[in-house]
């Protein structure tokens, strides 16, 4: 069985003035839960409708009205859970976060702080084939989200939507254990695909339905490896929190700079001072929003509206039964089942979707072929035009055909090509457009040998050279192809050529 971790990734080392440095990150992942409505409220979460027009009177914080729990939100955080190989609370609770800001009608968030319903877990961040690392998931909680203030539609005025206030959002805190910013991209995109195959979040991040808080600090070499042995953070640096980051590039960008600003002010002789941190990407650097200082005092307390959370194991368990395959035991098995290596099972698993359609590709034919027409030729012509998978104008079974008609030798793989691109433009099915625009291959040795006999005839000065320096007998071979229209069998056609040359 193929082991995807025997190689653990090498931290980033940053070369300063007074010596190397290393990288220490942690994430906040925020993923809005996939579900119609609201986590307290019946509302619904469609995105881009009306402002204003998807608000309940509880999202409104209108007096006297109470939240209510919304049980397919909780299923979603345990079934996220079990998919981060997560500890399950059977008790949980929910707690007021308190602060005042307007598109936040209740003055407070509902949160858990105190007792979240996923504890500890872990991902399997790959870099390369066989190097990953397990990043340790600290806790996920259930919260709201705040709606959107709007400052830039009139000159005078700020305006709010409360669409998005009160859909549910998993928290998913990871520890420390990431090492780079390349690490921290990857972790998210894991993150990402697999909430994704559990069908949990959307993952969109264009709409925010997947934003991280990315915690960074620096060490010098070894600390690390001390907070590791004794879990004490006192060996790691001060940390800075970059908020609100929905961009795999600017996640990347942001670590670099803020690495490189730290060590800066550690050389120099300063302190880190514990901030929040925000990412210009014009500017490419991070700025402070406020200090550990001006921190909010939260006063966090239990929601006296909420009983706490108590869900049984016969529950969850049934959830698990549930679970998908999931995209490390799905790549594994690819490898295996199909023989392909560890990259192209990475790239063929990378969504459900495009998992599916290349299984329905390679059932019955050659699994290594199969995976080579779906990744090089229809995911670079899909790329080219930006299209996904799902949006695909050759079928799974029509791509099969095209494998089957190279598999039975009825045509080439350079004709199979030009097949491709008439069913990709017009849909129109591989064996009917072989049939009717005759791009059978010629396996009739009749016909290429006469194709043959005529090449030889018409190039007797080729002949000679070809009789002392048998590797000119490619050139023959072209030669004969082209007469065709590509369209011989090309085995034959090597043969034939040795044998009338004598080679
Ligand atoms: P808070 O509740 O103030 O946000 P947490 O202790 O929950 O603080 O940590 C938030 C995030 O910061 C976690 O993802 C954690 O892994 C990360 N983190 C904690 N300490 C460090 C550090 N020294 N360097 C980088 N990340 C850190
Ligand atoms: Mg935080």
């Amino acid at each position: 069985m193929l082991d995807l971790t025997y190689e653990t990734p090498k931290p980033k080392v940053i070369a300063g003035a007074t010596g190397d440095w290393e990288l220490v990150i942690g994430l906040e992942v925020h993923a809005q839960v996939a579900s119609k409505a609201k986590l307290f409220s019946g509302a619904s979460t469609q995105f881009g409708a009306e402002p204003n027009s998807n608000v309940a009177f509880v999202d409104a914080a209108m007096p006297g009205m109470l939240p209510v729990i919304n049980e397919f939100c909780v299923a979603q955080a345990v079934r996220t859970g079990l998919g981060l190989q997560a500890e399950i609370n059977l008790v949980s609770a929910f707690d007021r976060k308190n602060y005042f800001y307007p598109d936040l009608p209740q003055g407070y968030q509902i949160s858990q702080l105190y007792h979240p319903i996923v504890g500890e877990g872990e991902v399997l961040v790959s870099m390369a084939p066989g190097v990953a690392r397990k990043v340790r998931i600290e806790r996920i909680h259930l919260e709201q989200d705040a709606g959107k203030s709007i400052h830039d539609m009139d000159p005078h005025m700020s305006f709010v939507d409360l669409n998005r206030t009160g859909v549910a959002l998993m928290e998913i805190v990871s520890r420390p254990d990431i090492r780079g910013p390349e690490e921290a991209a990857a972790y998210v995109v894991k993150l990402r695909q697999i909430l994704r195959y559990l069908g949990t979040c959307d993952g969109n991040m264009q709409n925010g339905n997947l934003r991280a808080d990315v915690n960074v600090s620096v060490c010098r070499p070894g600390d690390y490896e001390k907070y590791q042995e004794t879990q004490d953070f006192s060996h790691l640096g001060t940390r800075c929190e970059i908020k609100n980051m929905n961009s795999m590039r600017f996640i990347q960008q942001a670590i670099e700079y803020e690495a490189r600003r730290q060590i800066a002010i550690l050389e120099d002789g300063g302190a880190i001072d514990q901030e929040t941190r925000l990412y210009d990407p014009d500017k490419g650097e991070t700025r402070s929003m406020r200090s550990k200082e001006e921190a909010h005092d939260y006063r966090y307390f239990p929601c006296p509206d909420l009983l706490p959370l108590e869900i049984e194991q016969a529950w969850v368990d049934d959830i698990e039964a549930s679970l998908p395959e999931l995209p490390d035991a799905k790549l594994v098995r690819f490898v295996a089942d199909y023989g392909m290596t560890e990259y192209d099972a990475g790239v063929l698993t990378a969504d459900v979707e495009s998992a599916a359609y290349f299984e329905e590709v390679a059932r019955g034919r050659d699994g290594k072929l199969a995976a080579n027409w779906v990744i090089n030729e229809l995911f670079g012509r899909l790329k080219k035009e930006d299209h996904d998978i799902t949006e695909s104008p050759v079928t799974a079974a029509q791509l099969g055909q095209i494998i089957d008609l190279i598999s039975a030798d009825t045509i080439s793989g350079k004709i199979a090509k030009d097949v491709f691109e008439i069913t990709y433009t017009t849909g129109r099915d591989p064996e009917e457009v072989v049939e009717n625009e005759g791009m059978k291959q010629v396996t009739d040795t009749g016909a290429i040998e006469a194709a043959v006999d005529q090449v030889i005839a018409d190039n007797p000065a080729q002949v000679e050279k070809a009789k002392e320096n048998p590797k000119l007998a490619g050139w023959f071979v072209g030669q004969v192809m082209k007469a065709t229209g590509g369209k011989a069998n090309p085995k034959a056609v090597n043969q034939l050529v040795a044998q009338k040359l004598g080679l």
